[in-house]
């Protein structure tokens, strides 16, 4: 793979802010010496995700992921090392520059090559749809349902043609290999000629980067399926991925809040009438990680599904799902409409803005619907309607909500609060019933996990401090750390020495040891360490030389003693003699903490 150098990469590095790199993806607060947020890898409502402030290092007490921002872009953006140092360098103005230019990885090769074959594709589809005959009954079905050329334009909407030989032979004359086009995801399994998109409307579907990774297509005809997406491929992860994110990512970030809606007509239709933060799931029930990546970048999320009775129970999961992740949740019915894009082609864009308005928190959707799909009259009635909110319950991030909610729930069955709360404990007890935020981490933040010793807590002083290679330039002896974990950590020093890397990530790097690199991960996103550093650095580095230099009197004192024992060299008996005392002198010095006089 092309290699980026270690100056330029350090250069990069310098030269990155990286906060606010962070705070595109997780919301900071400063607390002590570090920075604070709900973590963008699992699921949790208290914040463990910390930014040190000193290294730029991110760290979770959670899950325990960590490391510089290079990884943290890799993790939370799904880039390769390259992408993100990419970004980076844009991001700071750095010229970046390869030092050698072998070839990538197959996988990076293929990866790239796709995104240039969908980018391509949907540039295809848009102008077949825009500008050829044949797109243009989809162009007015399209008008028809009130979406505008602008819309068409920004989504980049696209036209795939009927005829089913043309995909194949297009892609064969830009020079694609069979064995490409077969993990591409444009066609069947079962002939790798025939297209999964003819004839059809056609919705390019992009990462949160914008780069096109699969399309969703909606048939022209009542032939097959109404709407078919892209199979999961090296770019495309269906659970990853909201429809709609990149063009919408700006306007959630300001409101602090998106609207999910139930497809790909529902988004556009909403973007239409100029709700701009709709981003809608692919065909499939709205996911966990779809919420994560809502929270990223929003505390507040509307949930607008179709108001069908399969729409409505999407809702109900849905609540759950995203409160669990932190999001405030609430939920839009459609009104005057089956969903928004009905209302948007029947009504027009203001009826649709105005229904937008008429949110209803999930707790109250929930009891509402728990009225309707059960004959609360009955006690039966009540205790099924009862345990239907429980999954909902167990998602409300906090005891006091909880204890609303429950009382609310009494109210509204006509039951007493505490037979709710019993029958929720029992439910926990008894496991009949299964938190849907059973995944969810219960951590607690700020606290270190390893157990320490004084060698750790030095190493890791070291490694954090303004120097990190002073105890090399100390000679410290590797032999004198008896803290395996440390002396892992040492070896990374010298290593990193060798090497020319001199950030702190680099070093923990070339460390084999993750209890170690854990270790120095905890201390510097704590920050526990910082006022202390030079006092632990000192006191260790003179404890060391007193310990190097107890064995050097010890293995003189053996010597002597052997010379004593044999010829008795006077001679040789007086240069050690004098050793020993030149020992004892700067032993002596060291206690009194004077300096030693050469
Ligand atoms: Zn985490």
């Amino acid at each position: 793979m092309a290699r980026i150098s270690p100056q330029i990469r350090q250069e990069i590095l310098d030269k990155t802010d990286f906060l606010s790199v962070y705070q595109e993806h997780v919301r900071l607060q400063k607390k002590g010496a570090s920075y604070w947020g709900l973590c963008p890898f699992h699921t949790e409502k208290t914040p463990s995700f910390s930014v040190s402030s000193d290294t730029g290092l991110f760290y979770c007490f959670g899950c325990h992921k960590g490391g510089s921002i290079i990884q943290f872009l890799m993790d939370v953006e799904k880039l390769t090392y390259t992408e993100a140092m990419e970004e980076l360098a844009r991001k700071a103005g750095v010229q970046l520059q390869f030092e050698e230019s072998e070839y990538a990885a197959e996988g990076e090769k293929d990866r790239q090559a796709l995104f240039e074959l969908y980018d391509r594709l949907s540039k295809t589809f848009h102008w077949f749809l825009i500008n050829h005959p044949s797109g243009q009954r989809a162009l007015d079905v399209l008008h028809k349902r009130g979406l505008g050329d602008d819309l068409i334009e920004k989504f980049s909407l696209g036209y795939a043609p009927a005829n089913r030989q043309w995909l194949y032979s297009f892609l064969k004359t830009k020079g694609y290999s069979d064995n490409f086009l077969k993990h591409s995801g444009l066609f069947s399994k079962n002939n790798q000629y025939w297209p999964l998109f003819a004839d059809r409307i056609m919705f390019p579907i992009s990462d949160a980067r914008g780069r096109i990774i699969a399309f969703g297509g909606r048939a022209m005809d009542q032939e097959g399926p109404k709407y078919i997406n892209s199979p999961e491929t090296v770019i495309f992860k269906k659970q990853d991925t909201l429809f709609a994110l990149s063009q919408a990512i700006d306007s959630i970030k300001s409101l602090d809040e998106a609207l999910i809606c139930e497809g790909y007509m529902d988004v556009l239709s909403f973007h239409a009438a100029g709700i701009t933060n709709a981003v809608a799931p692919l065909g499939t029930a709205f996911t966990s990680h779809q919420a994560m990546a809502i929270r990223r970048r929003a505390s507040k999320v509307v949930l607008c599904f179709d108001s069908d009775e399969a729409g409505l129970h999407a809702a109900e999961r849905a609540c759950s799902i995203a409160a669990a992740v932190g999001l405030e949740t609430s939920v839009l019915l459609p009104e005057g409409g089956k969903d928004a894009s009905e209302i948007l082609e029947k009504k027009g864009a203001g009826e649709l803005t105005r229904m937008a308005k008429n949110t209803i928190n999930a707790g109250h959707f929930l009891l509402t619907r728990a009225g309707q799909l059960f004959d609360i009259s009955t006690m039966e009635g009540k205790a099924k309607a009862v345990s239907f909110l429980f999954p909902f319950l167990d998602a409300l991030d906090s005891d006091v909500r909880r204890q609303e909610y429950i009382k609310e729930i009494g109210r509204t069955l006509g039951v007493g609060a505490h037979a709710v709360e019993m029958d929720y404990a029992k439910a926990k007890v008894s496991g009949i019933y299964r938190s849907m935020n059973a995944s969810a981490s219960s951590s607690s933040s700020g606290t270190s996990h390893s157990a320490r010793t004084s060698d750790l807590v030095f190493v890791a002083a070291a490694i954090l401090s303004s120097d990190p290679f002073r105890l090399l330039s100390e000679h410290l002896d590797s032999d004198s750390i008896d803290d395996p974990r440390a002396r892992d950590l040492f070896s990374a020093l010298q290593e990193a020495q060798k090497e020319g890397v001199q950030d702190v990530d680099g070093i923990l790097s070339l460390c084999a040891d993750d209890a170690a690199v854990r270790f120095v991960r905890e201390v510097d996103a704590s920050g526990e360490l910082k006022a202390g550093i030079e006092k632990i650095l000192q006191d260790g580095l003179a404890q060391k030389r007193k310990a190097a230099l107890e064995k050097e009197r010890k293995k003189l004192v053996a010597q002597l003693q052997s010379v004593k024992a044999g010829d008795g060299d006077i001679a040789q008996e007086k240069m050690i003699l004098e050793e020993i005392m030149k020992i004892d002198g700067e032993l002596k010095a060291q206690a009194t903490g004077g300096d030693i006089d050469e």
